[in-house]
């Protein structure tokens, strides 16, 4: 990680960026400004105990195990040291998921009772095409098409702002509220090659071929930056995407930094 280039920068710390696991490579978890997490991945175990320690916010696009499974350990790391609570907020599906099949004691403790006198999580539920505020954040749910009750997100802190489909297939509705709100940059689930279309219809992700489908609804310029790639596929559906249009598209890399201005999206290592 890199210190904050500027202050009006939104500095995005790519911990994982994968749609499997292997050497190198860890699952869902975007960390922003050092303390809002957006999904929380395998990722999350890249982070010291000092840099957990600094994460107070959590949004989580849906409740598939490859973007919660660091959440339920982070707590168990933490959740002696921790100051303040950690807020996780997320559709009203997603909570009930977490609540009933991870933190029931059985798979792993309740950290919303634990530590008695000083709970560490806290669950919020939020509404689908709903705006919230989380500390310095506006944040937007957006529409998704997964086979779990999914969301996208539209992140701003007034200067910058990035939109993530989460895990998505190809749903026209994300990229018309894209249009509508024009964030710099968008990070986009495309997991499959094209030859692996029906893969991606049943799953609910995207190939490269409806990547440039979706750009083509764009009617503006933002930065993509493709995510969930599948493991050992990853230069693949990137040569793909690379054909995708006058948008510049790249996949994001593990232990990449981004920071977002009004001016673009700076890149650094
Ligand atoms: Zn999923
Ligand atoms: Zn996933």
């Amino acid at each position: 990680m890199v210190p904050q280039l500027c202050e009006a920068c939104l500095k995005i710390d790519i911990l994982g960026c994968s749609g499997g696991i292997g050497p190198g490579l860890q699952t869902t978890t975007f960390l922003v400004d050092d303390s809002l997490l957006v999904d929380a991945g395998s990722g999350l175990g890249t982070l010291s105990i000092e840099q957990m320690l600094a994460v107070r916010n959590v949004v989580i696009t849906h409740a598939h195990i490859d973007h919660i499974l660091g959440l339920p350990l982070m707590l168990a790391t933490i959740y002696d040291q921790h100051m303040e609570p950690v807020d996780v907020y997320a559709s009203e599906a997603v909570i009930s998921a977490l609540r009933q099949h991870i933190f029931n004691w059985t798979i792993w403790p309740d950290f919303s009772q634990l530590p008695a006198h000083r709970p560490i999580l806290r669950l919020h539920s939020i509404e689908e095409d709903s705006e919230f505020q989380v500390a310095n954040y506006r944040i937007r749910s957006l529409p998704a098409e997964h086979p779990s009750p999914a969301m996208g997100y539209l992140i701003s802190d007034g200067n910058s702002s990035f939109a993530f489909t989460g895990d998505s297939g190809f749903h026209p509705p994300f990229w018309h509220k894209v249009n509508e709100f024009r964030p710099q940059l968008l990070i986009v689930d495309v997991s499959f090659t094209d030859d692996a279309l029906e893969l991606a219809l049943d799953s609910g992700h995207m190939t490269a071929a409806q990547l440039s489908e979706a750009i083509a609804l764009l009617r503006y310029c933002p930065q993509v930056r493709i995510t969930h790639l599948k493991a050992g596929f990853e230069q693949a559906i990137s040569d793909q995407c690379g054909r995708s249009g006058p948008v510049t598209v790249s996949p994001l890399r593990h232990g990449e930094t981004l920071h977002l201005t009004k001016a673009g999206v700076m890149q650094s290592r």
